[in-house]
């Protein structure tokens, strides 16, 4: 299993800030602002290039409750952050999206 399908499956602790039937959102563990949290779905979809037509309905329900998750943390300003492969320093294989806010970010996105 990956890091992230042992964090759903509860076999390594996280700290868990919204969940249900198919998306989990918890801290990142190396926070890179003072909200940041990762949002998954809850089955193993590798990265970007792997959402299809049978499962991008897990990638909207992430969009849809990433207002709610944000305002959660005390945020309605924030960046999404998806790192898909080698090359963006995509870390763990499991599509993943980042919520990054609480403080003015830099303008430029890399
Ligand atoms: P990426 O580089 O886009 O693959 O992002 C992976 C993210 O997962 C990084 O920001 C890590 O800090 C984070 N991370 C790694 N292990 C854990 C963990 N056990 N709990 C929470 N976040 C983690
Ligand atoms: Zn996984």
């Amino acid at each position: 299993m990956c890091l992230f399908c042992e964090i759903i499956a509860g076999n390594i602790p996280s700290t868990k800030v919204y969940e249900d039937d198919n998306i989990l959102a918890f801290k990142d563990i190396n926070p890179v602002a003072p909200v940041h949290i990762i949002v998954v779905p809850k089955v193993h979809i590798e990265s970007a290039n792997d959402i299809t037509a049978d499962n991008s309905k897990y990638v909207s329900d992430i969009f849809e409750k990433i207002p709610e998750i944000a305002k959660s943390q005390g945020i309605d300003s924030y960046r999404i952050i998806n790192n898909c492969g080698e090359d963006a320093g995509q870390t763990v294989k499991h599509l993943h999206f980042h919520i990054v806010g609480g403080t003015k970010l830099g303008e430029k996105i890399v």
